[in-house]
């Protein structure tokens, strides 16, 4: 499932070719997505894109009289085509700007395009989202002041998008690695150093997913089409059995709240 570097990835993707454009057709061949695509979409033709947003896995495309809020759900992807592309399977959605096309295509349907008039930060789904990962709130207190009196493990922890927004199961197990510390270890046992290791090790690991264009598990590609590559970067996520490119010890895989953990049990002792 698209996470918070593929969003990105997406976001820089499409950016350039919306902003400043003219909305001239608005085209849905399949509403029934998680929600059903808001009918207010459909009155968007002569409305400006002013720019594209991102709050945790939401995209938010800027308009003049609100905003569209595009979710990619589980296999969705956004790409820019020259309009008048004939639409193939799953591609449910275009915003049509012009001499291109913002097309949504989403096979399993999980994804969203809503409207909201109101300021995006307080659409219900959005309302509730915990601190963006990359901005400079997220830091070692903010961490520490997150993980006090919490008896949750870390990696649970920090993938709470109440708390954190946008750290999937990927990006958390890497950055645990990173910071050398046990997925398991109780949140409230960290100390403010080890916070700052590990606010140092999101921060990282999210930008080097992003500078690498995102995963390309499934049906992620890129809105130009292109695969992303960090899936080949991964130094624990999906490794068990294999050697740890650190310390050569072999990467473990345990269960973590119904998903899968690796770590390598020589660099992140608990
Ligand atoms: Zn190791």
């Amino acid at each position: 499932m698209p996470e918070l570097p593929e969003v990105e990835v997406t976001r820089r993707g499409i950016e350039p070719s919306l902003a400043g454009r003219l909305i001239t057709q608005v085209a849905v061949r399949e509403a029934r997505l998680r929600w059903p695509i808001a009918g207010a979409v459909g009155a968007l033709a002569g409305h400006r894109v002013h720019g594209v947003r991102r709050r945790g896995k939401y995209l938010l495309l800027e308009c003049d009289s609100g905003t569209l809020i595009i979710h990619l759900g589980m296999s969705g992807s956004l790409r820019v085509l020259p309009a008048g592309t004939p639409p193939g399977k799953h591609e449910h959605f275009d915003l049509v700007l012009g001499d291109r096309l913002l097309r949504l295509r989403d096979p399993r349907r999980f994804g969203a395009v809503l409207w909201t008039d109101a300021a995006p930060e307080s659409h219900p789904l959005l309302a509730g989202l915990g601190v963006e990962p990359l901005s400079r709130e997220f830091n070692a207190r903010r961490l520490y002041a997150l993980t006090r009196g919490k008896r949750v493990a870390i990696k649970q922890l920090i993938m709470d998008s109440r708390r954190i927004v946008g750290v999937g199961n990927i990006y958390a197990s890497e950055s645990l690695f990173g910071a050398r510390i046990h997925p398991a270890t109780r949140a409230a046992r960290l100390s403010l150093a080890r916070c700052a290791q590990l606010v140092a090790a999101v921060k990282q690991t999210l930008r080097a997913a992003i500078r690498a264009g995102g995963s390309s598990l499934r049906d992620f590609v890129r809105s130009d089409g292109r695969p992303g590559y960090f899936q080949y970067r991964y130094k624990v996520y999906a490794r068990a059995g294999r050697a740890c490119p650190l310390c050569g010890t072999t990467v473990r895989r345990t269960v973590q709240g119904q998903r899968a953990t690796y770590f390598c049990p020589n660099c992140q002792r608990r």
